[in-house]
């Protein structure tokens, strides 16, 4: 399978460290507030990634922790914690928010068919590991003491800015408008890998440590978890784009100087949901949820499709216009499904074929759009419907749209609409009007029809036999 690697900016092979198992971890939700379908697209693609290396027969343990401390609402070292910020909003404590909104995600997962991760481990649970990576970057002279904080040293790097060839102005937190520069720092780039000291004081969790009570920095939590469940020789990290830059680049500086050798080969980015009017972000004010669109009438499984029709490298553009075009796809789809007929033979050679081009799509960079396109295909494919049903349920195994659900749905509902517009009577009369028409009894089967038309019954002849309804 070929990925494309953010680290190398090229699509690479992908080859795990151990062939049978690939250590895969994400960056979980910071549980301040309702994740918002632009986090959610972020989570579909990476479960897409993982359901397309299961498809390809890799066991995956993937990890992903839960933000619930540390979380700074700006980049600059001294911002407000999230989750300080959302416990005041609700008058609720710090744990009752991370708890409330970390299950609010997990029921938003599911709504998605978001398959859950293997592993999920709160920040707050691992303090003894962030202390202890702490205190090794400290002994190997790569952080520092200034002020309370612990610092880490991006000096002592051979190479901080791994992901980007920005201009190093643009993205150093200290010198950006409006963000304070922490005067402790010996370099602009270097982070707080321990916090006793900060601007804000009224921080809710607190724990002892050898430089005095505080909290972890938002950044050593991903290093400190994922090497907790998948030690220190990692395949994949995911996360938001937005997360390279200053999060990832900061996991790497940590991670590897603790390490003394290279932590993660594939590095793996979805890049943004944005509004007409730019990134969507919790923090505009009112933002869109998965409960927003169902309120309005929206099946989650719509804006799943709409997520999968694009690259996960590319932005994508939300508005209620084309979620509308995506609801008309699934319906469209789902119907089509309901019309075919299980119980022929499945054609194995056939079957193979369409499962090829599937796993051909999905092999060159997670081209999801190809994979939706090579399920259209299946619809239109000169075979038999058992075979069809075949492919679209294994392809389900990725896609994750409850292809035959739906459409099983909708053959319930079809049926139970014809048995409760069932009329003998109308029946009857269709049944006389076609003996008619077969003795060429034209004129008899004229009345009829005119008779059930004066009844307010509509006729249609079609290749499947006369339907009617009433008008
Ligand atoms: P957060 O809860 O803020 O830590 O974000 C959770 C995940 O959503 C991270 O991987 C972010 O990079 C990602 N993310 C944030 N905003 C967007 C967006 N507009 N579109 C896609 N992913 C996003
Ligand atoms: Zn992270």
């Amino acid at each position: 399978m070929y990925l494309y690697n953010s680290l190398s900016h090229k699509k690479e092979l992908f080859t795990p460290n151990d062939p049978n198992m690939v250590k895969m971890y994400t960056c979980g939700p910071t549980v301040y507030h309702f994740a918002h379908i632009g986090n959610l697209r972020t989570y579909i693609m990476e479960d897409v990634l993982e359901k397309t290396l299961r498809y390809m027969g890799y066991n995956v343990k993937r990890v992903m922790n839960i933000t619930d401390v540390g979380h700074l609402a700006s980049d600059a070292d001294t911002g407000e914690d999230k989750m300080v910020k959302g416990a005041k909003r609700e008058n609720k404590s710090v744990m009752e928010i991370a708890q409330f909104y970390t299950d609010a995600f997990f029921a938003d997962c599911e709504k998605l068919n978001i398959k859950k991760p293997d592993v999920i481990e709160p920040a707050t649970n691992c303090i003894d590991e962030y202390i202890h990576m702490v205190e090794t970057l400290l002994k190997n002279g790569k952080a520092y003491l200034a002020g309370g904080n612990v610092y880490f040293d991006t000096a002592t790097l051979e190479k901080y800015y791994v992901f980007n060839d920005h201009d190093e102005e643009d993205l150093a937190v200290g010198v950006r408008d409006g963000v304070e520069e922490d005067a402790n720092k010996r370099n602009k780039n270097d982070f707080v890998l321990w916090f006793t000291k900060s601007k804000f004081e009224d921080q809710a969790l607190k724990w002892d440590s050898p430089w005095g009570v505080g909290y972890p920095g938002w950044h050593i939590e991903c290093s400190c978890i994922s090497m907790k469940h998948l030690g220190g020789d990692l395949d994949i990290h995911a996360g938001g784009i937005d997360n390279a830059f200053p999060h990832h680049t900061n996991e790497i500086a940590q991670s590897e100087s603790y390490l003394g050798h290279k932590w993660c080969n594939y590095w793996f980015h979805v890049h943004h949901l944005n509004t007409d009017t730019g990134k969507m972000s919790k923090s505009k004010g009112e933002f869109l949820t998965v409960s927003l669109l169902e309120k309005k009438g929206y099946d989650p499984m719509a804006y799943r499709l709409f997520c999968l029709q694009s690259h996960y490298r590319r932005n994508l553009v939300f508005s209620w216009e084309n979620l509308d075009n995506a609801v008309v796809a699934y319906d469209k789809l789902i119907a089509k499904i309901a019309a075919l007929k299980d119980g022929d033979a499945v054609d194995e050679q056939a079957l193979e074929s369409l499962k090829q081009r599937f796993a051909g799509a999905l092999n060159g960079d997670l081209n999801t759009s190809l994979a939706v396109t090579a399920m259209y295909d299946v619809l239109k494919a000169k075979t038999t419907d058992a075979t069809k049903l075949a492919a679209l349920a294994d392809f389900d195994r990725v896609l994750s749209l409850n292809l035959l659900e739906a459409a099983k749905k909708l053959q319930a509902k079809q049926a139970e609409e014809a048995a409760a517009s069932a009329d003998p009577e109308i029946d009857a009369m269709i049944a006389a009007r076609a003996a008619a028409k077969k003795e060429k009894n034209f004129a008899e089967a004229d009345r009829i029809r005119d008779a059930l038309n004066a009844m307010g019954v509509e006729i249609i002849d079609t290749p499947q036999g006369t339907k009617w309804r009433r008008v």
